[in-house]
């Protein structure tokens, strides 16, 4: 069961049904619902379209366990995407989630015990073309673990699935190491790209870079460091700078201003916005990632008055 079932929901569903196991779409937009159960998901590669009749439900998903629920939602909608598929949660399914951000894991703590609880990020890049429309762009690691070290066996079981169906994976005993440091990434990357509306190459033009993006690290650090996470900033910046080259991120949009955009919440609560939080609660200083969060917040408030979408 794909719980949240946008871009990626609807990449690795389509990958697991490609591999023939039983695949349920579970998604809140009837419109992208109906496309998909009248004509197929349409997956576009660089292989071509193809496509692929896995079946779709709206929410809430029925009282039928699944042995697998993949959320898949944005992070501002876990708690209620979990909610609605909690029909699909029974005593021994597992849960999992690849979604950006911190606060995944938490909301999903509320249906299902940590021993079920795997988490990770996935490096695939996915667009949603349109109702029922797909498009996957390129190829790349699919990497989480159980989020205690009872779930070790679940985590290993998951992966051989995933890598059955063609996905790259990698199980990892700390998987917040790599949730943090795809955190990390987000934090400079996503939201720099967002407040200055630029695609992700045109980043490497700005001469100050590294100070601004050691001034989000330092705190990043500080923070995942007092939540016993150890954060590589150092590689964390060596990704990023590798995204510069046109030839690696080309004239992709960033997420967060795709959302702006579109005139969609961002996922700043669960990135700078969650650093700033939880910050504060352990009495962090966090001013850099506060004042990131407040300007994405003015931008999301403020988007349809841009002077230039006025012209
Ligand atoms: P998405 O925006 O494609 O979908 C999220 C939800 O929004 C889905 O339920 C979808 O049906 C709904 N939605 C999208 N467009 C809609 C519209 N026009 N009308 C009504 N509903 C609409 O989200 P995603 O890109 O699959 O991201 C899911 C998670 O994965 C996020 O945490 C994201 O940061 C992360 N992620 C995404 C990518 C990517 O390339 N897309 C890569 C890595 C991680």
């Amino acid at each position: 069961m794909m719980a949240g079932s946008g871009a990626m929901g609807c990449r690795y569903g389509a990958a697991l049904f490609e591999a023939g196991h039983e695949v349920v779409l579970l998604d809140g937009w009837a419109e992208h619902v109906a496309a998909i159960n009248s004509g197929g998901l349409r997956v576009t590669d660089e292989s071509g379209t193809r496509v692929v009749p896995v079946p779709a439900l709206p929410f809430p998903a029925p009282a039928d366990p699944a042995d697998l629920v993949i959320v898949f939602t944005k992070a501002t909608a876990t708690a209620a995407v979990a909610a609605a598929a909690a029909g699909a949660v029974g005593p021994a399914t597992l849960l999992l989630t690849l979604q950006n951000g911190l606060g995944n894991v938490e909301a999903l703590s509320a249906h299902a015990p940590a021993d079920r609880l795997l988490a990770g990020v996935t490096m695939l890049g996915t667009e949603l073309a349109g109702p029922g429309r797909i498009t996957a762009l390129g190829s790349g690691e699919t990497l989480f673990g159980p989020v205690i070290p009872a779930g070790a066996a679940a985590a290993n079981l998951v992966g051989a699935v995933l890598a059955g169906a063609g996905l790259v994976t990698h199980v990892t005993d700390d998987p917040f190491r790599a949730i943090w440091a795809k955190v990390a990434f987000n934090c400079v990357m996503n939201t720099s790209c967002a407040i200055a509306s630029i695609p992700v190459s045109a980043l490497g033009r700005y001469d100050e870079f590294d100070a601004l993006a050691a001034s989000v690290l330092a705190e990043i650090e500080a923070v995942a460091r007092a939540e016993g996470v150890t954060v590589d900033t150092a590689a964390a910046l060596r990704l990023m700078k590798a995204q510069f080259d046109p030839a690696a991120s080309g004239s992709h949009l960033a997420s967060m201003l795709q959302d702006l955009m579109n005139g969609r919440p961002t996922e700043i609560a669960h990135l700078n916005g969650a650093i700033a939080a939880r910050a504060a609660c352990r009495g962090i200083d966090a001013p850099v990632n506060t004042f990131i969060a407040r300007i994405v917040g003015l931008l999301e408030a403020t988007w349809s008055r841009r002077v230039n979408s006025l012209h």
